[in-house]
């Protein structure tokens, strides 16, 4: 049977984060009445002139900069034209050919320990579409809103120059995505929301026998709306590609949805071609000429990128190659730590607590880092109360927990409960004793050489004191008895 190799194409849509729409003076918030936030301009109305909104034309050179592209020295806007509803001008404003913005770009990724920098054929700017709500009875309404916002396109090169890779699985996809968003959101481009629209995702799936160089049919999938959905949708349309080809079927370029909850993909349209939208540069606005001073002068003041910080955090604080990659995947989560770290010292234990407690927490709760109640200072008062012996490990996990919730200081909800550590010697040595009473044939094993059993009865312990002992003395003490024992 004949081995396939998959390729895929990502383009990634990124609404931009400015004030003003892309052509026109309306606001670009999410949300809004429908139809509060349009004017002539947005709405196509005949006689309206757009003009270009600088904030959005330097947040895609920021992007391009940040992504190892080539700032195209004239870039020029195209209409691209079809007709559909949400489209009031009857064509939208884009950039088609050889001049968008940037060109010839790169993003490293890492997949199992496998690094591959991925190509990037272009970045460029165009312009967003209204929304169309079918509604009962074979009435649609349409909300021009979102018409007009700008809109930042990356595409990844397909056949890429030597020294750079394509992707080639569904993880690759996923993994491409993920550090592209932390990108855009640490250049405070775009907020990265993908279940709210702000990311749109379209990755183009072919697959080819291995080691060939002609590539296959390729299929293109829409309404991918999380992480996930691309993972799983990516994964699906190989599979698919594959049973059909081994069946000795055809694949058909075409458009095919994603069903999440049916985990499966379904067709939408055959492909149209560039061809079909009659492109042609957009004569009401000028040339974008990029002079060499301003494009070095936003070079310089890109912030530190996430492939960066992870290096830094490698040198700087000893973590492993998978702790800084979580931990610089979002901006706030590596300010969190790093503030933390820096106060505490011991980076490791900051670490592990931020990517275990803290990320399952806003994960469970779908809280942001910056909406949640807990501050880097919280988490370090609670290591410090650790470190002095007043709560154990086990009772630091509740804490944390009612820290996260109320916003209230460790010591506080220490008091609160009476979760303060038994240290007391004699209390301590009393629930020992009655531990080693009650598991006469544990101590055996242990007398006998059986020294893991020994977690038993520590267990045992922290459970009857309902994990207020301190380990370490319950060790020391179990050990000290048993031993007495044996003599
Ligand atoms: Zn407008």
């Amino acid at each position: 049977m004949v081995e396939y190799e998959p390729v895929i194409g990502m383009e990634v849509h990124a609404e931009l984060l400015t004030q003003s729409k892309m052509f026109c003076g309306c606001s670009a918030a999410f949300g809004g009445a429908p139809n509060t936030r349009v004017c002539p301009v947005c709405m196509g109305l005949p006689g309206s002139l757009p003009v270009a909104n600088g904030k959005a034309i330097e947040h895609v050179v920021r992007t391009a900069l940040a992504l190892n592209c080539q700032i195209t020295p004239v870039s020029i806007f195209h209409r691209k034209n079809y007709y559909y509803p949400d489209l009031p001008k009857g064509y939208q404003i884009s950039q088609y050919g050889d001049t968008p913005i940037s060109t010839h770009g790169w993003l490293e990724i890492s997949v199992n320990g496998a690094k591959k920098k991925i190509a990037i054929n272009r970045v460029h700017l165009e312009e967003d579409t209204g929304k169309l709500f079918h509604i009962e009875g074979n009435k649609s309404e349409v909300d021009y809103n979102r018409s007009g916002v700008p809109l930042m396109e990356i595409v990844t090169e397909n056949q890429p120059p030597p020294g750079l890779d394509q992707i080639t699985s569904a993880e690759e996809s996923r993994e491409y995505l993920v550090q592209l968003i932390s990108i855009l959101m640490a250049l405070d481009v775009c907020d990265g929301k993908m279940e709210e629209g702000s990311v749109r995702c379209e990755p183009n799936i072919s697959i080819r026998p291995k080691g060939s160089e002609k590539f296959g049919v390729k299929t293109e999938l829409k309404n991918l709306n999380s992480l996930r959905a691309v993972y799983r949708g990516v994964q699906y349309e190989v599979e698919r590609q594959e049973k059909v080809l081994h069946e000795g079927g055809k694949i058909t370029q075409e458009t095919r949805r994603w069903d999440d909850e049916a985990g499966r993909t379904y067709v939408m349209r055959t492909k149209e071609f560039a061809h079909d939208y009659r492109y042609f540069p957009e004569p009401d606005l000028v040339p974008m000429r990029f002079a060499d001073e301003w494009i070095e002068e936003l070079r310089k003041s890109l912030p530190e990128l996430p492939a960066a910080k992870k290096q830094r955090f490698l040198r700087q604080y000893g973590l492993s190659e998978y702790d800084a990659g979580v931990l610089t995947t979002s901006l706030d989560l590596a300010d969190f730590f790093e503030s933390a770290a820096k106060e505490y010292g011991d980076a490791k234990a900051v670490a592990n607590w931020v990517m275990g407690d803290l990320l399952k927490l806003l994960n469970a709760t779908s809280t942001a880092i910056r909406d949640s109640k807990i501050s880097p200072s919280h988490l370090v008062l609670m290591l410090m109360l650790m470190d002095k012996g007043t709560i154990s490990g086990k009772i630091a996990k509740a804490v944390f927990e009612e820290m996260f919730h109320t916003g209230k200081r460790a010591e506080e909800i220490v008091k609160e409960k009476g979760l303060v550590q038994i240290t007391d010697e004699s209390a301590l040595l009393a629930v020992v004793d009655q531990i080693i009473a009650e598991n006469p044939k544990i101590v055996d094993d242990i007398l006998g050489g059986k020294d893991k059993s020994l977690m038993f009865l520590v267990g045992q312990v922290m459970k009857s004191t309902r994990g207020q002992a301190n380990p370490k003395l319950v060790n020391e003490f179990l050990k000290k008895r048993i031993e007495e024992k044996g003599v």
